[in-house]
């Protein structure tokens, strides 16, 4: 969908009115501010369409800002894979690539300036002893013995902190605002606390470490953003944002909070998507299981998908969980018209046509996508044996099976009206079906009009292409795992992935390349796993071609506005 043709959600009503007054003499500055200590999931990417995708709109720009404050917990491999995941996204940050870890220095130059108009003391409390005397909402806060120590000697500890002279939990600096304060966060918070650790790109220079609170404002200052974009949470974190830059007397960007997104069947926290990888509950990151930006990226959701699913579910200021199959419709609208079309069978069951040559081979012309008639057609080889799909056949049908069963003709795609003449069976179970072609029917009508009800796909057996297909379904079998009293590794779906071995494709697939993304007529859409090589072809499915988003909206209301 266009974006002119989305209605204005309220960050952008918010951007319209400054610029009607001014206030940052019209301009637009965006940032994606990610901390690198995991990889991307869907929610940065709403977070992400959202900043770039106002800054494109607005002519502003959008800053990528690492926010990499944290030794313990964040390294290389995350920021590289942060960018390659943004770039995929098809968003462009240009030369602005920041790291808050170059501002280190700055950031300690505004504490100081803190600590010299009385506004930053350091304490020398315990962690639960600062957390004890915090209070509760219903009780103030108790003010910290070392509160009132003077200029002079706050100086002197800050700087011997700086200097590593003392050991991790130490001393804190603190902001000195008020105890009592009814906002929690405003009772007196931590600033910079000591950590002995080697910085990914600092390295040992630093052995204290601005909390989120304090660095984050100054971050969004010194690079001129405009609208600091966040979720929810940090709501009430804003009054401290505000407070630090006012006191400070610098350039004060505007904080706007926005719902996070959630997603049924999954979780969304980095931390419990490291809980799954480092566990070996999932095969990496990128495990197509995931919510991951690089896990859907393996599982064939093309990028476009993404981003039309992140501006469909719009902005808003309340909490709400979004259907996963609301996800799997975006992505089979693109991929829809996107993907070419194969024949490729997941189970396979022999086929002998009795009445058709030994060596005979003809090409069959098959459309590679109806929805697009510029990606034009292929050749299809069709011999005396070939594989049909085992659900596509029954020996016993049901009223309402149409497909193959003794006696019956159906349509094999592209090619002829084939009717099954005979089964053969190995300890009961059927390992060949017999079968003649119409040879009046090439191309699958036959001249007479007579029609059959159903149409299956197929392969040649001396052509196909031996492929290992795997097969997702839901990481979890309930739609909330983090909100279950239990751990949420109890509610994985044993189910979740299956691999068939033994798959037959037609040969044209491997002309295809790892990522490449295709429909498997009346299977599903699928991709080339990068694990594929010459002689060891892997497909993921991404999704099965059914679409139950229609089903799910009717029944519960859609919470969002594009849906
Ligand atoms: P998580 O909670 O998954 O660990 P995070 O918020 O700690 O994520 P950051 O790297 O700090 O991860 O996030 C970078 C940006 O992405 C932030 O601006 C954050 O608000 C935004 N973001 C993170 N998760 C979501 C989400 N589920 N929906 C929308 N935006 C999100
Ligand atoms: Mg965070």
């Amino acid at each position: 969908m266009a974006s002119e043709e989305r209605a204005k959600d309220f960050i952008r009503e918010i951007i319209d009115e400054d610029i009607r007054t001014g206030k940052y003499g019209g301009r637009v500055h965006t940032r994606f501010p990610p901390e690198p200590n995991g990889y991307l999931h869907i929610g940065h990417a709403k977070s992400i369409c959202l900043n770039f995708g106002i800054a494109e709109e607005y002519g502003g720009k959008c800053n990528l800002r690492f926010d990499d404050t944290n030794p313990l917990s964040e390294g290389k491999e995350y920021v590289n894979s942060i960018m390659e995941d943004i770039r995929w996204l098809g968003f462009d940050w240009e030369d602005r690539l920041f790291f808050a870890s170059d501002y280190f220095d700055k950031m300690y130059e505004y504490a100081v300036q803190l600590v010299k108009a009385g506004k930053a003391y350091v304490d020398d409390l315990s962690a639960e002893e600062i957390s004890e005397y915090r209070g509760t909402l219903t009780k103030p806060g108790k003010e910290s013995p070392y509160r009132n120590r003077s200029i002079e000697e706050n100086l002197e500890l800050l700087e011997r902190m700086k200097a590593g002279e003392f050991g991790d939990g130490e001393k804190v600096l603190r902001a000195k605002i008020d105890m009592s304060h009814p906002n929690m966060n405003m009772r007196d918070p931590v600033m910079y606390r000591i950590i002995h650790a080697s910085h990914y790109r600092t390295g040992d220079k630093w052995c204290i470490y601005p909390t989120y609170d304090w660095a984050h404002g100054l971050e969004d200052s010194i690079e001129g953003i405009t609208h600091s974009i966040c979720t929810l949470e940090f709501e009430n974190h804003r009054p401290l944002y505000d407070w630090f830059l006012d006191e400070l007397g610098i350039y004060h960007p505007q904080q706007i909070e926005f719902a996070r997104l959630n997603l049924t069947y999954t979780v969304m926290s980095k931390r419990m998507l490291k809980e799954l990888v480092e566990g070996g509950y999932v095969n990496g990151w990128d495990d197509p299981r995931l919510p991951t930006i690089s896990g859907m990226r393996r599982r064939g959701y093309p990028p476009a998908a993404i981003r039309n699913f992140c501006n469909r579910i719009g902005v808003s200021k309340v909490n709400s969980t979004i259907p996963f199959e609301f996800l799997e419709h975006c992505v089979r609208e693109e991929l829809n018209k996107t993907a070419p079309r194969f024949m490729g069978v997941l189970n396979p069951l022999r086929v002998v046509i009795e009445n058709y040559p030994e060596d005979k081979v003809e090409e069959m012309e098959a459309i590679n996508n109806p929805e697009d008639p510029s990606a034009g057609t292929r050749k299809v080889p069709f011999s005396k044996i070939l594989y049909i799909e085992r659900d596509d056949f029954m020996e016993n049908p049901p009223k309402k099976f149409y497909r193959l069963a003794p006696g019956r003709e159906v349509r094999f795609r592209y090619a002829y009206l084939v009717t099954c003449t005979d089964v053969v069976k190995e300890n009961g179970k059927v390992v060949e079906l017999r079968c003649t072609v119409d040879p009046e029917t090439r191309g699958g009508n036959a001249p007479d009009g007579r029609k059959v009800k159903s149409t299956i796909h197929w392969v040649s057996a001396a052509h196909a292409i031996d492929a290992e297909v795997r097969l997702y379904d839901k990481l979890f079998t309930v739609e909330d795992p983090a909100g279950e009293k239990e751990d949420f590794k109890n509610f994985l779906n044993p189910e979740s992935l299956k691999v068939l071995s033994s798959c037959k494709v037609e040969p044209s697939v491997k002309n295809l390349k790892p990522f490449d993304r295709f429909q498997f007529e009346r299977l599903g859409y699928f991709c080339i796993d990068p694990d594929s090589s010459p002689d060891n072809l892997v497909i993921n499915r991404t999704v099965k071609l059914r679409d139950t988003w229609e089903k799910i909206r009717s029944k519960q209301g859609s919470t969002f506005s594009n849906a």
